[in-house]
């Protein structure tokens, strides 16, 4: 089965973190950018517009609709998907190539479409699903972050709960209680043998 397949000597170093809307995928992620910056937290493109703090070129590269078909039509994404029925993200793969070839961690934040597609582009990686400590604490998290208005809200939670029933797809768990623990149990699984976080 796929995970037999991925046994062998070396480390898995290709990580998705999947997990639904608001679990905190972007908040361990960040804390992955600032206390491991030799991990490369590859840069999603997306035709979204920036939340005020986002960066273009640190959160996303914010794109046009003609610009994100030109990339499409360029091969230059690993994956793309459109995500809450509304704009279009995806993984531009020359960074993680080289980034992968020089020895180096890649770890990529990405919906639940997105890892599907890496799992058939990139059958090495290990799929880590991140989980809310409950679901009162995950809708707790949506509406407290406060950047969706009500009805995008109920949107998302929608799509949380058709992800979290997804969730055996996916070769590890890890619950996000904390941040720097969820972080580090994350980078941890980018250092363990190919294998070694199965149960058999
Ligand atoms: P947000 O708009 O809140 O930044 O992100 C919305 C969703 O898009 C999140 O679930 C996030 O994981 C996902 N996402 C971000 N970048 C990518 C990507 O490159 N590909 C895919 N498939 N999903 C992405």
């Amino acid at each position: 089965d796929y995970l037999s397949s991925r046994q062998g000597p070396e480390p898995t170093r290709l990580v998705v973190l999947a997990g639904p809307t608001a679990v905190g995928k972007g908040t361990v992620s960040s804390f992955i950018r600032e206390n491991h910056p030799d991990v490369l937290l590859s840069v999603s493109a997306t035709t979204r517009k920036p939340r005020p703090g986002e960066v273009n070129g640190v959160h996303y590269y914010f794109v046009s609709d003609d610009e994100f078909d030109s990339m499409i039509e360029n091969n230059e994404l690993l994956e793309w998907a459109v995500v809450h029925n509304s704009y279009r993200y995806g993984t531009p793969r020359p960074p993680i190539d080289a980034a992968l070839a020089e020895g180096k961690r890649v770890l990529l934040e990405i919906d639940l479409q997105g890892a599907r597609s890496v799992r058939t582009v990139m059958p090495e990686a290990l799929l880590v699903f991140l989980l809310p400590p409950t679901w009162e604490e995950l809708v707790r998290r949506l509406i407290g972050r406060g950047t969706e208005e009500a009805a995008e809200q109920s949107r998302r939670l929608e799509t949380a709960k058709v992800e979290l029933a997804a969730q055996d797809e996916f070769d590890v768990k890890v619950v996000n209680t904390e941040v720097s623990q969820a972080a580090q149990e994350v980078v941890e699984l980018m250092d363990a043998p190919a294998g070694a976080t199965t149960s058999d």
